[in-house]
């Protein structure tokens, strides 16, 4: 357990990452520390670098209140979205202002190597680009998959098989020198949402979709995430759904959620659709480029074509049902649909809806908001991931560790490292 003085100062630090130029007699207030305590924290803190003032707040009859910050610039954070076919590196300051982004097209089948060396290059020249390789206070990294929390290592998913026990960790923690927190990348599209959207801020039980090729849910209960014994709470793209049939998915089972309507299966039916001549749309589309793409279905549905709306609606329909078995099993007050979904959504949204009220306990729907994510989905994962590390390490177990032994540039002391990454 971390001492009273590092839980006043991570109270003190959180307070002022969520409220900008808040005062400090609103900063005491909101703490529930006494005046002097919060004061003597507030010290330590700008004494240390990590806050600053931030100009004169209203005055209400005697002296004008300061204002304090988090002191962004004093370093630097990297950010790593590591999606099935694509990989966004950004480089942030410590309040997540992302300053800076290199994207480019990846392959997860090549293996776990070689996207980690795409990303250790990435994040290589946007360090070297900022001048910030010896500032680098923390890297976040959003998975492909299910992360087993507690030694940084992927969970055995079947769909991806060399990932299983990859020490990304240890790789990435050698390489940049620096704290490095991982998790499953919906969980972290999932807190870029929360940051970003002041609904989902406002929200303590959530239900986050992601879906890019994979299926799957973040479940945030009372605020946090919940990510269960081997971080596959939310998988839900391989729950057997009614009405797959003996679909193949690529978990080796039939029948599962993401194989008949995840983005693969989606492409796959689009293509067939275009093939029969039944979407006269999506067939013009075949013709021209030689493959459909998600947003084709999207576009043809837009354009009235009856077969490609049928086969959205039927997605739709299929992850709402989905969606409403975890709505009866953790009660939350919002659902945000986030990844593809949201640019869908004109089509899936009415669907998704009417399944989760259809099939989920009354009770449970009555107060519950159903929304698309707020957040360009290509960088949720980022802010997210951002966000992560930077509460990875302005924690008050964590602050324990590093503040008081800090290397001489600021940054969390590198001997700290391989301990705070190993327990974050
Ligand atoms: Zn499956």
């Amino acid at each position: 357990m971390p001492s009273e003085r590092f839980t006043g100062l991570a109270a003190v630090l959180d307070a002022v990452r969520h409220d900008p130029g808040i005062t400090q007699p609103a900063l005491t207030e909101r703490v529930g520390l006494g005046r002097s305590v919060v004061a003597q924290r507030v010290a330590e803190l700008e004494s240390a670098g990590l806050l600053a003032p931030d100009g004169l707040g209203p005055s209400t009859g005697g002296r004008a209140p300061r204002r304090l910050r988090l002191r962004a610039e004093a370093g630097y954070v990297l950010a790593v979205d590591i999606a099935t076919n694509e990989l966004l590196v950004a480089l942030a300051d410590l309040a997540g202002n992302i300053l800076e982004t290199r994207h480019e097209e990846s392959d997860l089948g090549d293996g776990p190597e070689a996207v980690i060396a795409a990303v250790e290059r990435m994040g290589d020249a946007l360090l070297d680009g900022a001048n910030a390789r010896n500032n680098l206070w923390a890297v976040g990294v959003g998975m492909p998959g299910p992360v087993a929390y507690d030694d940084g290592v992927a969970t055995a998913m079947p769909t991806m098989p060399d990932w299983d026990r990859f020490p990304a960790r240890a790789r990435l923690t050698t390489r940049w020198a620096a704290p490095i927190w991982l998790d499953h990348r919906v969980n972290l599209s999932a807190l870029g949402e929360r940051r970003v959207n002041p609904v989902a801020a406002a929200s303590r039980h959530t239900i986050y979709l992601g879906g890019g090729e994979a299926l799957a849910a973040s479940v945030v209960v009372d605020g946090r995430i919940y990510r269960g014994a081997r971080g596959l709470a939310g998988e839900i793209g391989h729950i057997p759904v009614h009405g797959a049939g003996d679909a193949p998915c690529r978990c080796g089972k039939v029948g599962c959620l993401e194989a008949v309507a995840g983005r693969s299966a989606l492409v796959r039916d689009g293509r067939l659709l275009a093939e029969t001549g039944q979407s006269p749309a999506l067939a013009a589309v075949l013709a021209r480029t030689g493959m459909i793409r998600p947003a084709d279905i999207t576009q043809a549905a837009d354009a009235e074509d009856p077969a490609a709306r049928a086969l959205l609606h039927r997605s739709a329909r299929l992850l709402g049902d989905s969606l409403a078995t975890l709505v009866s099993v953790f009660n939350p007050d919002l659902v945000i649909l986030g990844g593809g979904m949201a640019r869908a959504q004109a089509h899936l949204l009415a669907a998704i809806r009417e399944s989760i009220y259809r099939r989920a306990l009354p009770a449970a729907t009555q107060q519950l908001i159903i929304e698309p994510s707020a957040v360009d989905m290509e960088i949720a994962g980022v802010i997210g991931a951002v966000q992560f590390a930077v509460d990875g390490i302005l924690s008050a177990e964590n602050l324990a560790r590093w503040l008081d032994h800090r290397s001489p540039a600021g940054r969390p002391d590198v001997a700290d490292v391989q301990r705070l990454a190993a327990t974050a």
